[in-house]
This record gives structure tokens, sequence and C-alpha cells, in this order.
């Protein structure tokens, strides 16, 4: 059998650290041909993350969907029909094309290689968290996967529950764990030059109305000490603009993304000097988890999603309950915290099963709902 092509898409920073011990896995077994596509929000901006892929893989196709500033949820409707449009032209001679997660470019591209009949692999689907549309989006990815690969028991028995075949659901864990146990802590310097942070903020839009989604930023805003906290840019989802302001204002030091290594590496050092992460960001609830670091979860964006015991919720934006969930987490000592996102072996795993499969076998692309 000749190498079977394995399209990764990657649409956002957001992804593609996790997509890359996947890739790196895939690219290092013989009987699998890595194509990578870079697409959606990776293309716009003044310094594109596409950058960041080019570095370390041949991209073979771009897609672009977004424009820049061209933002809200009729922007990125448009936006995610630019990119089913150009995915239809360009997955064609993929074996088999792989997403994670529920941004609308891994949908563009599941929607795409779905009805031109190239089957769909899906990572992290069965996860629930309410994003702006993402829980839709996720959930409707994987009734157009043909293979999932969840990163939990847990999600795996939620895609079950939706009506997908067994036979298609294998638990690999989360790449996340991967990136954690591959990436060293950071050295003194580096610290330093991040300015040894007390707190690391990651917030992004919810969806909500400008002045719900102005009120969670500013409350943390008020509940941080500025001059030890490092506040990263939130993504580019509706209400971008509002988080945007409130962070520009907070006297916190402002760097808008760290590659995906040194990002880990801080999450690391801030878990061992007893610091915390503050915000809305899936990596509060999965790597915080890995990694032993504490964090405050703030408002409904993962409303659902798995959490152990390094997260604390707060839901309302209220200065208080921030500042005394800060206060609890720094004089708890977390240790090793029991999280269901595997062993750290997860690409490996991943590209042992596409290696195993044979995608030509038409029961790949026959679906049918199975109770
Ligand atoms: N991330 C990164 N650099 C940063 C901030 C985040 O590489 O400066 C990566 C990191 O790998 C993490 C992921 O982005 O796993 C978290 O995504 P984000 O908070 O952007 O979005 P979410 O998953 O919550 O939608």
């Amino acid at each position: 059998m000749s190498a079977q092509r394995v399209a990764v898409v990657t649409g956002t920073r957001a992804e593609f650290g996790l997509l890359t011990p996947v890739m790196r896995a895939i690219e290092g077994h013989g009987a699998l041909e890595l194509r990578v596509i870079a697409a959606g929000m990776h293309l716009v901006g003044e310094q594109p993350t596409v950058r960041e892929v080019q570095e370390r893989f041949d991209v073979h196709t771009t897609v672009p969907m977004q424009r820049s500033g061209e933002t809200g949820r009729v922007a990125d409707g448009h936006a995610l029909a630019r990119g089913i449009d150009v995915f239809a032209d360009v997955l064609g001679d993929a074996d088999c094309v792989l997403v994670l997660g529920d941004r609308i470019e891994a949908f563009a591209a599941a929607s795409a290689a779905s009805v031109i009949g190239v089957p769909v692999v899906h990572l992290h689907g069965g996860d629930v968290a309410e994003g702006v549309a993402d829980e839709a989006m996720r959930h409707a990815i994987t009734k157009l996967a043909h293979l999932h690969l969840p990163a939990t028991p847990t999600s795996a028995q939620r895609i079950e529950r939706m009506g997908e075949a067994s036979w298609r659901v294998e638990c690999v864990g989360s790449p996340a764990a991967d990136v954690v146990r591959t990436t060293p802590e950071l050295d003194e310097r580096r610290w330093a030059e991040l300015g040894a942070p007390e707190a690391v903020v990651l917030h992004h839009p919810t969806g909500l109305d400008a002045d719900r989604e102005q009120a969670f930023a500013k409350a943390i805003a008020d509940s941080i000490e500025p001059g030890r906290t490092l506040w990263l840019a939130p993504n580019h989802d509706p209400g971008h603009e509002c988080v945007m302001g409130v962070r520009q204002a907070s006297g916190a030091r402002l760097i808008d993304h760290l590659p995906s290594s040194v990002f880990t590496g801080l999450l690391k050092r801030l878990a061992r000097e007893g610091g915390v992460l503050i915000g809305n960001s899936s990596c509060a609830l999965i790597e915080g988890a890995i990694i032993g670091l504490g964090a405050v979860d703030i408002g409904p964006r993962q409303g659902g999603r798995e959490r152990c015991g390094n997260v604390l919720e707060v839901e309302a934006p209220a200065v208080s309950g921030i500042r005394s969930a800060i206060e609890r987490l720094r004089s708890r000592s977390l240790g090793a915290i029991v999280h269901p996102y595997g062993d750290g072996h997860t690409g490996q795993r991943i590209a042992e099963a596409l290696a195993r499969i044979e995608f030509s076998d038409p029961k790949w692309l026959r679906k049918r709902t199975a109770y």
C-alpha cells in the first residue's frame, strides 16, 4: 500500500500548538504522508501566524477565509462560505483530512471533505464548551466525521451517545499532554524577560453584548496587580474590540501572542512559582490540569467543559469573586492533579491509528446513526 496522504488543517494558533506533535508523528511515520493546509485566521493580521507554521512544516496549501478589518458574526459566516468553497478544490487528492476542535476553519474543511467524499478524522470531538458558536460547530463536525479520536473517555462516550458507531471512536488522549511533556519550563532569562509574572491573563470574547463583554474584562483588570501581570491578546471572535480596549488600559504587561513552546514553558514556570492563569481559555482547563497550574475560569465560555482540581470558576463579572479565587489558589498546594488527558504520547497513537486504517474501504464513508 502506498503512503496514505493525511491533509492536516490548521486554522488558528489555538490548535496549531496542539496539532504540532500530531503533525510530527505523521511526518515521521513511514506509512503516512503529511500535507499541511494553513487556513483562516493564520492568514490575517499584521504578523500572520502562518509564519509560525512555515517555520516548522512545509505548507502545502493555504486557504484564505477571514478578511482583515472584517469582524463579527456575519463576516465569520462569509469567511466560512469562502473556506468551504476553496477546501472543496484542495482536499480531493487526500486519503483523509484531519481537523481538531471547533473553529470555522475545521468546520469548513470537514463540510467540504464530507461532501466531496474524503474521510474526516476529528480530534477533541465530544468535548463540551460554549464558546461563541463553538459548541454547535464541534458537534456538527462530529456528525460530518468518519473517525473520532477524542481526548477523554467522557468525550468518547458523548460521541457514541450522539449516534456515532463505536468502531469509529478511539480515545487517544489530548496532544496538549504531548506538548506539556516535551516542552521545558522557561529558563531564568526568558522568565525575567516576560516580567516574572504572578498572573497571566488569556481572556477571549464570549459573544455577549458589548456591555457584558466589557464588564468581564474590566472585572479582570480591577482584580489583578498590573505590574505583576502579563496579559495576552484575545482571539478575533466577535466582541474582540471590547476586550482589547480594557486590556490596553489595564496597565498590565501586554504581549499579543507567544509561540506555542514559549507559552507552554511559561505556564510550567508559572505553576512552579505559585502563579495563576486568569480568563476563559481552554488551556486553563486542559494544559492547566496537566501541568497542575491554578486557574480562574471566568464567565460562560468554557461552560460544560470537564474540569479538574486546578480550576476555580467565577461566573459573574465580580472583582471580589476573582480576587478571592486568586487568593485561594495561591494558598493551595496543587501538586499532581488527576486529569483525563492521557500520557503525553497522543501524537504517536494517532499516527499509528491512521496508518492501520484503510480509508479506501467504502465502510468509512458510509455513515448511519448507530441507534
Ligand atoms: N497559545 C499559544 N500562544 C499564546 C496563547 C495561546 O500558543 O500566546 C495556544 C496554546 O497552545 C493553547 C491554545 O493556544 O493551547 C489556547 O487557545 P486559546 O486560548 O487561544 O483558545 P481556546 O482554545 O480557548 O479557544
